[in-house]
């Protein structure tokens, strides 16, 4: 019997982590299969325990789960403790050991796939989300010039910042007017509502890097605007999804996938 992990959410019919996942186990020779879990909104722990009890070994955790499965948890790494919120769950007896590996998977499309180096330089993260506080602690680490954080809710921003201890500057949109940015990271859902945050105009600084967490067939508003702002460099969030499952991959299989070939298979699926 092939050991079991699922990616669990509501919805997750759309979610491309089993064909990520899939290809990472043939490509490093793993006995494993990946499915879908959908659990009802309310019964999250219910259906992971289930699938525990089937003899499942891990899942990989999405919206609207995060915070759920930090709290199902009995053991959280730092990087989970930091975003308050859990993405891939190890099981291990009777330990459900937890992390996060959104940050990672962020910094490591950043500087890996797209050779964009973060020290030194000046960052504005767009959003006070889980996706936000996920990544964080991660850019942080990396040491930038400053690290700069947007929200239309300014108090949910604040909150954010004292959670970290003021370790970055958060404000309003229109507090971003006369400034510019090397790295703009949208990590708001406007782009799922095909809509774009209220950036002000010239906010990229010449060769500029506009990222965008989501991943869509066509160009997304915010990166479109990006262009449109002279942006020289564009890119979506479909690398931080491989980068952020070759780490989830790891923490479960103890090897670490090439991710470069897996994330060639997905941008041929998606154009086709
Ligand atoms: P949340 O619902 O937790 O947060 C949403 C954030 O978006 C809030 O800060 C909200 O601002 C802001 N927002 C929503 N609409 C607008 C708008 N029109 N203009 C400006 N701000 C807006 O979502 P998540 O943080 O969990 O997810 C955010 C995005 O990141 C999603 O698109 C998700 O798919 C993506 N993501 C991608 C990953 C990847 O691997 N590529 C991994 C994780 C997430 P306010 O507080 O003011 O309402």
């Amino acid at each position: 019997m092939p050991d079991q992990y699922a990616v669990i959410g509501n919805p997750v019919a759309h979610s491309r982590s089993p064909l990520i996942h899939a290809a990472f186990a043939r490509q490093t020779g793993q006995d494993m299969v990946y499915g879908r879990l959908l659990a009802p909104k309310g019964a999250f722990v219910a259906t992971a325990n289930a699938f525990r009890a089937r003899g499942g070994r891990g899942l990989n955790v999405t919206l609207p789960f995060k915070g759920e499965a930090f709290h199902f948890a009995t053991e959280l790494s730092e990087r989970a403790r930091a975003a308050q919120a859990v993405n891939t769950l190890k099981f291990e007896g009777d330990a459900i050991i937890a992390d996060n590996t959104d940050g990672v998977g962020l910094v490591n499309d950043l500087a890996g796939n797209l050779g964009c180096a973060i020290a030194g330089r000046r960052i504005l993260l767009l959003g006070a989300g889980g996706a936000a506080r996920g990544v964080i602690e991660h850019l942080l680490k990396q040491q930038p010039a400053q690290l700069v954080l947007a929200n239309r809710s300014l108090e949910k921003a604040q909150r954010l910042a004292q959670s970290f201890r003021g370790a970055f500057e958060a404000g309003t949109y229109a507090a971003l007017a006369g400034r510019q940015f090397d790295l703009v990271v949208n990590a708001t859902s406007a782009s799922l509502a095909g809509e774009l945050p209220p950036l002000p105009p010239r906010v990229f600084a010449r060769g500029a890097l506009a990222y965008d967490m989501m991943y869509a067939k066509g160009e997304t508003p915010f990166l479109a605007f990006a262009r449109g702002e002279g942006a020289a460099l564009l890119a979506d969030g479909l690398g931080m999804l491989v980068e952020q499952a070759a780490e989830s991959f790891f923490i479960w299989r103890g090897l670490r996938p090439d991710s470069a070939p897996v994330l060639k298979l997905l941008r041929q699926t998606q154009d086709a």
